[in-house]
């Protein structure tokens, strides 16, 4: 199994609101399930993983 699970820190460029995460990583890219913030941003978002 490839597949790791992390722990990862989202932070909204937008509202500054801050998001504590568990996700998988596979391949490369990260799965969190995060979908918007709190203020409807959907895109713009710093990404720091544990890893
Ligand atoms: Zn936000």
């Amino acid at each position: 199994m490839s597949m790791l699970r992390v722990k990862v820190k989202i932070r909204c460029k937008h509202c500054g609101e801050k998001f504590v995460l568990k996700g998988k990583k596979e391949k490369g890219k990260i799965e969190t399930g995060f979908r918007q913030c709190i203020c409807s941003n959907e895109h713009d978002f710093e990404i720091e993983t544990d890893d």
